[in-house]
């Protein structure tokens, strides 16, 4: 373990954004242990999967599999949630929540998903985290879609 992580993982504790992982993970009463310098807590049983994993500070949460059958899907992942770890480091914890929630729609309005136009997951590496690439489209393409389905949705 280097310097740099080390003192990313100690800012992650301080800015609060381990602790909130730790939360959700005793919450979701995942399985505690370590990974590197990653925490991780995988079969978590959380109302709702939303990711096959995600990160909240130095935790690596995968909900209702193991971190083997989600590196069997996609062999990199940690990789990818290690990057997200950084993200939550420069961002100063808790603020990473609603840049990455604004970035993900941003995606959606540009490319129909949370990931291909997200900031947050094309620097950690869209292919690493098993993420399909939508090209982008006009912005008037993207509000369209997205009024019909509120319109669906009422
Ligand atoms: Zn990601």
């Amino acid at each position: 373990m280097n310097t740099g992580q080390v003192l990313k993982d100690v800012a992650n504790v301080v800015n609060l954004s381990t602790p909130l992982g730790l939360a959700v993970a005793l919450v979701g009463r995942g399985r505690l242990r370590r990974r590197g310098n990653l925490i991780v807590a995988d079969q978590a049983r959380l109302p709702a999967r939303f990711a096959g994993a995600f990160t909240v500070g130095s935790v690596v949460v995968l909900p209702g599999r193991t971190l083997e059958e989600a590196e069997a899907r996609h062999p990199r992942v940690m990789e990818h949630e290690d990057a997200h770890t950084w993200q939550y480091a420069y961002c100063l914890g808790l603020p990473f929540l609603p840049l990455y929630f604004a970035a993900a729609a941003w995606s959606v309005l540009r490319t129909g998903d949370r990931a291909s136009a997200n900031h947050f997951e094309i620097q950690a590496g869209l292919d690493d985290g098993g993420y399909k690439r939508n090209p982008p489209r006009p912005l008037r393409e993207g509000l369209t879609r997205l009024l019909r389905r509120g319109d669906r949705a009422s």
